[in-house]
Order: C-alpha cells, then sequence, then structure tokens
C-alpha cells in the first residue's frame, strides 16, 4: 500500500479521519462501509467508464503546447480537462457520485456550491439520472454568480438560498449538513472536492484519477516514457490535483508541484495560500491544514479565483506538503492573471482562472531544457470572460 494513500482508518499520516456530529454518523459510515466495494463492481466500472467517454468527451487529451515549451525551455503538455462537458474536471466526481447514490438505493441528491461550478456539476448529472436535486448556496454567491444559478435552474435543481453568517460557501455547507441530518435514508450529499470526512476525499481522488491514469498512456504513446520529470495543478480544496498526482505518488522521480492562490500575497492579508499560513485543525469533518487566527477561528480567505477561495487543503495534499513528497507554492492574482493571457496568445486557449495559477509558476522554474512537464489545465475560461475584461481592460 501506498504510503501517499488513505490507511484503513481514513488516515492520511496525521490527517484525514472523520470528524463529525454523532448524528452524522449513520450517512457517513454506511458511505464507509460501502465506496470501496461498490467502486470495485464490474457493473459500476463500466457504466462510470462509458459515461466518461461517451457523455464527458473522455479521454481529454494530452496537449503538446510547442509555443509555450519553446518560451519556457521545457517539453510541456497540457492535459486538457477544459474540453470536458460542463467545461472542467469536477464532472468526473460528481458522475461517480452519482451512480454511487444509485447503487446506495438513494433518490435525493444536495450539494453545497460556492461560485457555482460544483453546483452546475451536480445539477448536471441529477438531470442526466433524473434525480432530485438541491443546491445550497450562499446568498450573496447567488447574486454574483447569476448564470450559474440559471445553468442549475434549467436543469431543474432546487438552489436554496443561505442566509445565516457571511452568506457565502461555508454557509451553505452548513446548511447541506443540516440537510443531510434531517434525511439519513434517502439522500446522498455529493462533495466537489478532496475535503470533508472519510471516505470522501479517497473517494474523490479515485474518481478524479482517471485524470492520471490517462495522461500516463498517452504519455507513453507521445513520448515513450509513461512518467513525465515534473506534474503540475493548481489547489483549492484538491481535486484536479489529486487526479492529476494519483498515479505518479509512488514514482519519486517525478516531481509534485501544487500551486495555491496567494491572492494580493502571501503576507496581505487577502490571500488563500494555505500551506504558507496555515496551521493543523480541524474543518469540514477532516484534519488538515488551515488559514486560522491564534485561537483558532478560520480566516476568511480570498483570491481572485472562486474556486481556489477556500481556507484550507484537503488531507491528502496537507500530507503531500508535510512529509516532503510534494512542493507547495502559490501565485498571486496578477501573476495569475498575466500567464492567463499568456497561454491564449501563446496557445489560443482561454484556460480558467484558477488553472492560470499552475500556468503562472511556470515563470519561476528554471528548466535545464529537456524536462517533460504535464500542466492540469483543469477548466475554460469561458466563465471568466467578465473577469479577463475587467482586468486587462477589453
Ligand atoms: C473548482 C475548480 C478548481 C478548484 O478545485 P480543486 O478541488 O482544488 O480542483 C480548479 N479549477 C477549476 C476550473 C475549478 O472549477
Amino acid at each position: 500500500m501506498s504510503k501517499y494513500q488513505v490507511d484503513n482508518r481514513g488516515y492520511y499520516g496525521p490527517f484525514g479521519g472523520a470528524y463529525i456530529p454523532e448524528m452524522l454518523y449513520p450517512n457517513v459510515e454506511e458511505l464507509q462501509n460501502q465506496y470501496l466495494q461498490i467502486m470495485k463492481d464490474p457493473s459500476f466500472i463500466a457504466e462510470f467508464e462509458q459515461l466518461l467517454k461517451d457523455y464527458v468527451g473522455r479521454p481529454s487529451p494530452l496537449y503538446h503546447a510547442q509555443r509555450l515549451s519553446k518560451k519556457y525551455g521545457a517539453k510541456i503538455f497540457l492535459k486538457r480537462e477544459d474540453l470536458n462537458h460542463t467545461g472542467a474536471h469536477k464532472i468526473n466526481n460528481t458522475i461517480g457520485q452519482i451512480l454511487l447514490a444509485e447503487r446506495l438505493g438513494k433518490k435525493r441528491i444536495i450539494a453545497e456550491t460556492g461560485a457555482g461550478q460544483h453546483g452546475v456539476a451536480t445539477a448536471t448529472v441529477c438531470a442526466l439520472k433524473g434525480l432530485e436535486c438541491v443546491v445550497y448556496m450562499g446568498e450573496i454567491d447567488i447574486q454574483r454568480q447569476a448564470p450559474n444559478v440559471a445553468r442549475m435552474k434549467m436543469m431543474g435543481a432546487k438552489v436554496v438560498a443561505a442566509k445565516s453568517g457571511s452568506k457565502t460557501l461555508k454557509d451553505a455547507t452548513n446548511e447541506a449538513l443540516r440537510d443531510w441530518i434531517n434525511n439519513p435514508v434517502d439522500t446522498h450529499y455529493i462533495i466537489g472536492s478532496v475535503v470533508g470526512p472519510h471516505p470522501y476525499p479517497d473517494m474523490v481522488a479515485r474518481f478524479q484519477s482517471i485524470i492520471s491514469k490517462e495522461t500516463r498512456k498517452q504519455l507513453l504513446e507521445k513520448t515513450g516514457k509513461g512518467t513525465p520529470d515534473i506534474v503540475m495543478a493548481c489547489v483549492g480544496g484538491g481535486s484536479n490535483a489529486a487526479g492529476m498526482f494519483y498515479h505518479f505518488l509512488d514514482d519519486e522521480d517525478v516531481k509534485i508541484i501544487a500551486v495555491e492562490a496567494a491572492g494580493h500575497g502571501v503576507e496581505s492579508g487577502e490571500t488563500a495560500a494555505t500551506t504558507a499560513l496555515g496551521k493543523e485543525g480541524v474543518l469540514h469533518g477532516s484534519r488538515q491544514i488551515l488559514m486560522q487566527t491564534e485561537d483558532g477561528q478560520v480566516i476568511e480567505p480570498y483570491s481572485i479565483s472562486a474556486g481556489l477561495d477556500y481556507p484550507g487543503i484537503g488531507p491528502q495534499h496537507a500530507w503531500l506538503f508535510k512529509s516532503g513528497r510534494g512542493q507547495y507554492v502559490s501565485a498571486t492574482d496578477d501573476e495569475a492573471m498575466q500567464a492567463g493571457l499568456r497561454l491564449t496568445q501563446l496557445e489560443g486557449i482561454i484556460p480558467a482562472i484558477e488553472s492560470s495559477h499552475a500556468l503562472a509558476h511556470l515563470e519561476k522554474m528554471n528548466f535545464k531544457g529537456d524536462e517533460t512537464v504535464v500542466i492540469c489545465l483543469s477548466g475554460r475560461g469561458d466563465k471568466d470572460l467578465d473577469n479577463y475584461m475587467k482586468y486587462f481592460n477589453l
């Protein structure tokens, strides 16, 4: 068993576990007891793979970005999760979880969402399967993210405003948990990243691991070697990164680089650079690394990209960071926006601002010239056009 994967108690080193209120035990234990068995079932695997192929459009291409490679002096490949149906990697996980929910006999799906990307991915698979869908979203986020709210409603989901606290993601998460406690028998809660109580971080990482599984095969075809020198991805909660790293974790000669959002700068007070500033603690049901005050209050994160605006980092990432297996760095808003424009003009690909953070780190690398680098392009930039337009006065 890999020392970087979850152990049979639900931990990655000192991180992970299931720190939940007693009233959630039945729901979480049901998942813990069944998820591996269901995911190993041949009929589950067959349906998952078929939907990834025919509905999501997988395998996503591994694209050798020649002009980008020339600029930085390395052989750079982009794993094109931006070409998936709904425009990002999130659909890999929601497809997996909806199939699991069906096999657990659930009739109703709930989710929380911040910017709305996970809400849209969840509403999409509920429409696909004809299951009832309720998405909790902070009242302020509902106002800020009108197009995603419209998408969810058009697919038949009910969007419920969370009106307590700061009226954003953490309040929506609280509402979703309350709903799950009240509806333990018929409802499955789809969490959108590698966070939450065990088994969510492992389950979501397994669904996203298709990213590195395909990459190994594609790289072998293209270069004659299945492992790159470096893999890179951006990290909010950490699901696209977990998928990009998964099948390379035990190849210790593959360097792993995760890029967090520094916002206005690591020391600016407006940041989401969790590993640079965070300390160990419990958030959303697992032991991880999070930004907190002296007395343990969670600090509000900030990033120009809504998907990286998270005060913690999933338990597997906390362990990769602490064990030294992964290098955790950060990029500011400005660095990311410039990197997004650069990719657009060098390759004709407009990346999500989240993904632009991973691209931004290329500026700080010193390549010898023959390295093979794979970067996870987690999503497309259509959703971010307003932000790009404002930033560059387009
Ligand atoms: C949500 C999102 C992210 C951040 O989530 P992770 O769980 O860290 O992957 C990154 N990129 C895109 C395009 C997203 O939509």
